[in-house]
C-alpha cells in the first residue's frame, strides 16, 4: 500500500541532507576568514552590533572591568587578595598563600580547573569566550567601542582605510594609536599588579622608572604586547593563539549548546519577497555576517573561528522582527536540537565529566583544610657523621628548613617523639611570616637507647605546645 507519510518525511530527509552536504561542500572550512589566499590579513570590520544579548553582554564586561581594576587594591591582612608572582614563586588566590611546596595543591587545583574546563565545553561550548574570556572583553567592550567612537561605523572605517593620507585620516589615526596605547598602558600596569602587587607598580610610579628599571621595562613590554593585540592581531589570538579555540574540535559534541543557525528552518534561503513557497525563513540578507568579529558565515555550520559572542543571534533576530517571523533563527542550539528536534539531555559522556570533577574537588578540599601552616625539611648537616661526647652520649647536627606560609611570626620547638634525648637549638627557631627560616640542632642520645647504627627519629615540631608537622630524620651511631 502506497505510504503517503512515509514519502513526505523521506523527502524531508532527504532536503536536509541535500542542505547539509550543500553546506558542508563550500570550501570555506579550508581557509581561516581572517587570512587571504596570498596568507595576507584580511582585515574584518564588523558593523556595529546591538540588540538584547549585546546589553547584556556589556553589563557583564562592566561588572569584569570594575573587578579587573578593583581586586589589585583589596587586601587581608596587608597581602593582596590575588597575587601570581611566577618570578619569586609566590602565589595568593582568595587571601591564601600558595608556596612551592604546595605544588601538589596547586597540579590537582589545575586538574580539577581543566576538568571543568572540559565539562563546561562539553555543555555549553564556547560561552566563556563570549561572555568571560578578557581577551573579548577588552577587544569588543574596551577597545572595538573606542574605535566605532573615533573612526564610525564599519563602512566608515573600509573608506577611511581606502582614504589617502589626509589631515582627517592622519588626525583618526593618531588619535586611535594614542587612545589604544594609553589604554593598554593602563592594562599593563594593573596586569603587573596581579603578578608583583599592585603597592610596588605604585612605588615606581613614586619613585621614578630609573629606580625600578626592571618594573618599567616589563610596563612597556606589556603595554606594547597589548597594544599590538587590540591595534592589529585582534581575533587572531582566538583563532591562531588560544589553545582553548583550537580545542573545541575535539571537545564539542552533537549535544554541546553553541551559537547556531537554525538550517532546518532557514533553509533554503531565498528573497524576502520571493513567489516561490518552498524558501525557508533566512532571507540571506547577512545581517549575520556583517557584525561577526571573526569574519564568518554561522549559516556554515559550527566554525573553529566562532567565539559565541552573540551578536549574530541578536543581528538576525532584529530582521526576523522586522519581517514578522519567529526570533531565534540563529540562537544557542545544539545539532540535535536543531536536526531532530531532540531536548538537550544530560548525556553520558557530561554524567562521567561530573563524576571525575566531583571527585577532584572532594579531594582539593581535603587537601586545603588540611594544608600545613609550616612545611620543614630536616637533613643531617653534610659532611658531619656522629661526635662522642665525654659523658659517652652521641650526638649528630642536623640542619632544618623551614616555611612559614601564615601572615604571623611563629615560634617553633622540637621535641623527639619516638625516643629519649635532647635536642640543643643553635638558635632560637622564629620564623618570619612569609619567608623561610634555616637553622642547626643538635640531638643527643645516650648510647643506651641506641639499638642500631641507623635509627629513624621522628621529631615533632610544636607552636605553643600544638604539634603542627612530625619530620623523620636519620641518627647516625657507631657500629655496634
Ligand atoms: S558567528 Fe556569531 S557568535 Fe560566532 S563569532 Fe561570529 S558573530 Fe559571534
Ligand atoms: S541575519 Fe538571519 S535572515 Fe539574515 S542572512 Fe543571517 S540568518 Fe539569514
Amino acid at each position: 500500500m502506497y505510504n503517503h507519510h512515509n514519502d513526505i518525511s523521506n523527502k524531508e530527509n532527504e532536503r536536509l541532507a541535500n542542505i547539509k552536504k550543500e553546506l558542508l561542500d563550500q570550501e570555506f572550512r579550508d581557509a581561516v576568514g581572517t587570512i587571504s589566499k596570498e596568507g595576507k590579513r584580511n582585515y574584518i570590520f564588523p558593523q556595529k552590533p546591538f540588540g538584547k544579548l549585546y546589553n547584556l553582554r556589556s553589563y557583564f564586561s562592566y561588572f569584569y572591568l570594575v573587578l579587573f581594576f578593583t581586586l589589585p587594591f583589596i587586601k587581608i591582612e596587608g597581602e593582596p587578595m590575588f597575587l601570581f608572582n611566577v618570578l619569586e614563586r609566590k602565589f595568593i588566590f582568595f587571601g591564601q598563600v600558595f608556596w612551592p611546596q604546595d605544588f601538589f595543591i596547586f597540579a590537582i587545583g589545575l586538574l580539577t580547573f581543566l576538568v571543568f574546563v572540559i565539562l563546561f565545553t562539553v555543555a555549553f561550548g564556547r560561552l566563556f569566550c563570549g561572555w568571560a574570556c578578557p581577551q573579548t572583553i577588552f577587544m569588543e567592550m574596551v577597545f572595538r567601542k573606542i574605535e566605532y567612537w573615533i573612526e564610525g561605523d564599519a563602512n566608515q572605517q573600509r573608506k577611511l582605510k581606502a582614504m589617502p593620507w589626509n589631515a582627517e585620516k592622519i588626525r583618526k589615526r593618531v588619535t586611535k594609536i594614542i587612545a589604544f596605547f594609553l589604554v593598554s598602558f593602563l592594562i599593563a600596569n594593573f596586569f603587573l599588579g596581579y603578578i608583583i602587587g599592585i603597592d610596588r607598580v605604585g612605588l615606581m610610579i613614586q619613585e621614578g622608572a630609573i629606580v625600578h628599571f626592571g618594573v618599567f621595562s616589563s610596563l612597556i613590554i606589556f603595554t606594547l604586547v597589548f597594544f599590538f593585540v587590540y591595534y592589529w592581531f585582534r581575533e587572531q589570538v582566538c583563532l591562531i593563539v588560544c589553545p582553548y579555540g583550537r580545542l573545541q574540535g575535539v571537545l564539542l559534541d552533537r549535544n554541546s549548546i553553541v551559537v547556531a543557525y537554525d538550517y532546518v528552518r532557514g533553509e533554503p534561503r531565498g528573497k524576502l519577497n520571493d513567489a516561490s513557497g518552498d524558501k525557508g525563513d533566512c532571507i540571506n540578507c547577512s545581517a549575520c555576517v556583517r557584525v561577526c568579529p571573526t569574519g564568518i558565515d554561522i549559516r556554515n555550520g559550527t566554525q573553529l573561528e566562532c567565539v559565541n559572542c552573540t551578536v549574530c543571534i541578536d543581528a538576525c533576530d532584529e530582521i526576523m522582527e522586522h519581517i514578522e517571523k519567529p526570533t531565534g533563527l540563529i540562537r544557542y542550539a545544539s545539532e540535535n536540537n536543531i536536526a531532530k528536534k531532540e531536548k538537550t539531555t544530560y548525556s553520558w559522556r557530561l554524567k562521567l565529566y561530573t563524576g571525575v570533577l566531583l571527585l577532584l574537588l572532594s579531594f582539593l578540599a581535603v587537601l586545603l583544610i588540611t594544608r600545613d601552616d609550616v612545611s620543614a625539611r630536616v637533613l643531617r648537616t653534610p659532611g658531619q657523621m656522629y661526635q662522642k661526647l665525654p659523658d659517652g652520649k652521641i650526638s649528630n647536627l642536623y640542619n632544618i628548613k623551614l616555611a612559614n606560609k601564615t601572615r604571623k611570626i611563629i615560634h617553633i620547638d622540637l621535641k623527639l617523639e619516638n625516643t629519649t634525648g635532647e635536642i640543643k637549638m643553635i638558635n632560637q627557631v622564629d620564623v618570619p611570616k612569609e619567608s623561610y627560616y634555616q637553622t642547626s640542632f643538635f640531638v643527643i642520645l645516650k648510647s643506651t637507647t641506641i639499638k642500631k647504627r641507623k635509627t629513624e627519629l621522628k621529631i615533632g615540631l610544636y607552636e605553643n605546645g600544638r604539634r603542627i608537622e612530625t619530620v623523620s630524620a636519620i641518627f647516625l651511631a657507631p657500629s655496634l
